[in-house]
């Protein structure tokens, strides 16, 4: 396993790979602002440094590519022929750490929610965001 990666690679596994704001989370961030929602984006404070942190809803919102976070059953998840033993320890890595980030904010009482990018679809978006609602006001009334 440990071959599979070499040290540069092994960094950029580790290190943080949403820095910079993809199409779909744009997507994601209008449909809330324009239904009332507001957010703040990569708190460095919250574990996992999610996308979108609503603190009233206390509610993390990750928008994962299908690819990167190897997005189980997912037809946009597909491991090239090529060199598929490096991205398959690639993507375990990346999916390990994402899973981490869920149990360090669940444990310390945040709902976390996890949109696909293939769920944000021009025909999915609105489905995909209705149930977001729903589960933020849920969880509003929880923490009330
Ligand atoms: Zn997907």
């Amino acid at each position: 396993m440990s071959d599979v990666l070499n040290p540069q690679q092994r960094h950029r596994c580790m290190s943080h790979i949403r820095s910079k704001a993809t199409k779909p989370e744009m997507l994601v961030r209008k449909w809330l602002w324009a239904h009332g929602y507001r957010y703040r984006l990569n708190v460095k404070s919250v574990p996992g440094k999610p996308d979108i942190v609503m603190r009233k809803y206390r509610t993390a919102i990750f928008v994962n590519g299908c690819f990167w976070h190897g997005h189980e059953g997912c037809k946009q998840f597909v491991l090239p022929k090529t060199n598929s033993d490096f991205w398959q320890t690639k993507i375990a890595c990346n999916r390990e750490r994402d899973q981490r980030n869920y149990d360090e904010l669940m444990h310390a009482g945040w709902q976390v929610i996890v949109l696909w990018q293939c769920k944000l679809t021009k025909q999915e978006l609105e489905p995909t965001m209705h149930s977001v609602a729903v589960a933020l006001n849920q969880n509003l009334l929880r923490c009330i």
